[in-house]
């Protein structure tokens, strides 16, 4: 069930609707929207009785949810959340949020030179992987906390974002010290202890959907997340196995609108691991900002022959800047805008 709120409750009435709920022995969940709150419950076994509440000052009325998911619904939440990091960057909002960056964090001056071209292109935030969940064992596992004081200095001498992968547990433990953005990986979407974890991180948390999960498991792995009380959660299609031959992934594009009409958060697509091929990294970019992803994350490399991961799927800086030339003109169609690489420039 979900507590709504009056327009104008005050901050003091939507504290006694939450005391009460934690008094009954549940989880108080207050989301403002843009013109009330909504107070979602977790906790409850069976149902609960709206007339507890609906006496309360502030209170406007019961609604009872209707999916699995109690907090990623838009029953909870009409508008979609904007996920701000500061310096006027945010996921969620009108400028398309795009994420770039390699596989992996192999070198400092491997990492320093795409860090470069991908700021210059106008991306705002970086992706590289200090920790790396690979299929072989004795491929290349990253950097670790090496690689996350690297990330740290490109955050500091190109004022981009980072975005990096946690594994386990333990890895976040460190990675939420470094990361503006925590990634959880399409292997453990359904990690749940790692998904509890951090769900109580101060962080906010891309979470990609796995290679085989449905739409609803999506959403029920993101439900992990706001369940702990962390409500910053970006979701990403990264594509999922079927019987195609010509890529390494299909990249299921129509879950972005499936995504935007049950929940309120956002949704950004990988167009590389989503093909696994340079080649359709472009066209499927293109693709995902057409039908309304709210931004990209897309593998960048200066050397993509010499990557430790993921070279055959790396684009060339050169290419990089192109499909941010290709996207800017895209995005004002759907209301959207990228920003531009001379304002960005430093
Ligand atoms: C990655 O982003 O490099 C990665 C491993 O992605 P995924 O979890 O989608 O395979
Ligand atoms: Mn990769």
């Amino acid at each position: 069930m979900l507590v709504m709120m009056k327009l104008h409750a005050t901050s003091a009435e939507i504290e006694v609707v939450c005391r009460k709920i934690e008094a009954m022995g549940y989880r108080a969940h207050p989301i403002p929207g843009s013109t009330r709150t909504a107070i979602g419950i977790t906790g409850n076994q069976g149902p609960i009785e709206a007339a507890a509440f609906e006496s309360l000052p502030g209170v406007g009325e019961c609604v009872p949810v209707s999916k699995p998911y109690k907090l990623v619904g838009r029953e909870l939440k009409e508008e979609t959340t904007v996920i701000d990091l500061g310096d006027g960057v945010q996921i969620g909002g009108k400028e398309l949020a795009i994420i770039a960056g390699p596989c992996a964090v192999e070198t400092r001056e491997q990492t320093r030179a795409v860090a470069a071209a991908v700021s210059t292109a106008g991306a705002r935030l970086f992706r590289g992987g200090a920790y790396k969940p690979r299929t072989s064992p004795y491929s290349f596992q990253g950097l670790a906390e090496e690689g996350l004081k690297i990330l740290e200095e490109i955050r500091r001498d190109f004022g981009l974002k980072i975005v990096t992968e946690a594994i386990d547990v333990e890895s976040l433990d460190l990675v939420e010290r470094y990361a503006d953005v925590i990634q959880i990986g399409a292997r453990n979407m359904q990690n749940f202890s790692l998904l509890k974890r951090a769900g109580r991180s101060q962080r906010p948390v891309l979470l990609k959907r796995g290679i085989s999960a449905t739409l609803d498991e999506l959403l029920m792995a993101a439900e992990y997340i706001l369940a702990e009380g962390n409500y910053s959660v970006i979701l990403c299609e990264r594509g999922i196995r079927t019987f195609t031959d010509h890529t390494r992934n299909t990249l299921d594009l129509s879950v972005i609108p499936a995504v935007q009409r049950l929940s309120h958060l956002p949704i950004i697509v990988d167009p590389s691991h989503g093909t696994g091929r340079r080649e359709k990294v472009i066209p499927l970019s293109r693709a995902a900002v057409a039908v309304g992803a709210d931004g990209l994350i897309v593998e960048v490399h200066h050397q993509p022959e010499e990557a430790l991961s993921d070279g055959n799927q790396s684009i060339l800086p050169s290419d990089f800047e192109q499909l941010m030339k290709e996207i800017r003109q895209i995005a004002p169609v759907l209301g959207r805008s990228v920003i531009s690489n001379s304002v960005r420039a430093i």
